[in-house]
């Protein structure tokens, strides 16, 4: 009984924190829904040369966007950052102040000397750009259901579950975003679409069983996380072991899609688009070419734009230097083949 109406008062709580939150501000007609901050990029004393991870990633997909002349820099949404009440809507306080010992931090984006760093530096250097990523993905969702679609071009930390951080990923912007589709979009069925290397165990743990949200995850299941408990909340599984080539990649892919389609019927598509499938990716292991990877985005933008169900694309993980332009290269693609507008509409 006293469980019960405990768990009734957390819902009435998460959902007050949801329709109080500032996340979800009007963006103009003359914006286009892509949501990008410079405070995403980590830089941190020189220390994240030590971790394999391009942290200027995001930066340059857009810089690459604004110089080829598809994206006009003030047409950019700049979003908020996720705030402690925002977090909490699917975060315990006790995960949040784990993350006040460095150490933790660390540990999550495996960056060991991060652990001898004042909290207050880590805080500012590398869980706030964070954070305004998360703010970006929950954004994202309002985005994609006012213009069909929206791109985060950071995001999708799909490692992090509500208790547990891990693999990068120190936030679980993926069911957070979800949460906010729930309460403030009336959506109720939402369809991820995980096609990172890796498999993504931490909204697979938030969403076990909840019947609104349908997983298809492809992943590589010889590298981390083998979480093989999460592996049983993944409605469609399709792995991709190491050393796939980006024809039978792209085969598996037109097959699942076929079968998603025939099972589920979504509101919202959430698109984790890792980039870490690339052929030379040494967490990945597999070896999908970068026409591979446009052609794999276009895919599953076709999958949803196609039947006007709004799509939201992560650009998650994705390690090498060669990410970024191979992402910005998709984008373009996606814009040639009219499945996005990345022209402004008119000026206000
Ligand atoms: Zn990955």
């Amino acid at each position: 009984m006293s469980s019960s109406s405990s768990g009734t008062d957390a819902l009435a709580l998460a959902r007050n924190r949801i329709l109080s939150s500032k996340l979800y501000f009007d963006v103009p007609p003359s914006k286009v829904p892509l949501i990008y901050s410079e405070s995403y990029d980590i830089s941190f004393l020189g220390i994240e040369k030590l971790h394999p991870f391009d942290s200027s990633k995001w930066g340059r997909i857009c810089g690459f966007l604004v110089s080829f002349d598809v994206l006009d820099k003030k047409c950019i949404v700049e979003p908020l950052e996720a705030s402690k009440d925002d977090l909490l809507v699917v975060h315990s306080e006790s995960y949040l102040n784990s993350l006040k010992e460095s150490s933790n931090v660390a540990t999550i984006i495996e960056v060991p000397p991060v652990a001898l760093f004042p909290n207050c530096l880590v805080q500012n250097k590398v869980l706030f750009p964070f954070r305004k990523q998360v703010g970006g993905t929950i954004l994202a969702v309002k985005l994609a259901k006012e213009r069909g679609w929206a791109i985060n071009v950071g995001g999708g930390f799909h490692h992090c579950s509500a208790e547990k951080g891990g693999g990068f990923c120190a936030y679980a912007d993926i069911s957070l975003c979800i949460h906010f589709a729930f309460v403030r979009l009336n959506i109720s069925r939402v369809m991820i679409i995980d096609l990172d290397a890796h498999q993504g165990n931490g909204h697979e743990t938030d969403f076990a069983d909840d019947s609104r949200v349908y997983i298809l995850d492809m992943y590589n299941p010889g590298i981390y996380p083998w979480d093989y408990d999460a592996r049983n909340y993944i409605n469609q599984k399709v792995e991709v072991k190491s050393g796939t080539l980006t024809e039978e990649y792209l085969q598996k892919l037109d097959e699942a899609l076929e079968v998603a389609a025939r099972r589920f019927k979504p509101e919202l598509v959430i698109y984790n688009a890792g980039t870490d499938i690339l052929d030379g990716d040494p967490l990945g292991r597999l070896k999908i070419s970068p026409d591979g990877i446009a052609l794999r985005d276009e895919k599953v933008f076709r999958f949803a734009r196609e039947k006007n169900i709004p799509i939201v694309m992560l650009t998650s993980g994705g390690y090498m230097k060669s990410s970024a332009r191979v992402i910005a290269d998709s984008i373009v693609n996606l814009s040639k083949k009219c499945l996005i507008e990345t022209r402004g509409g008119p000026k206000a």
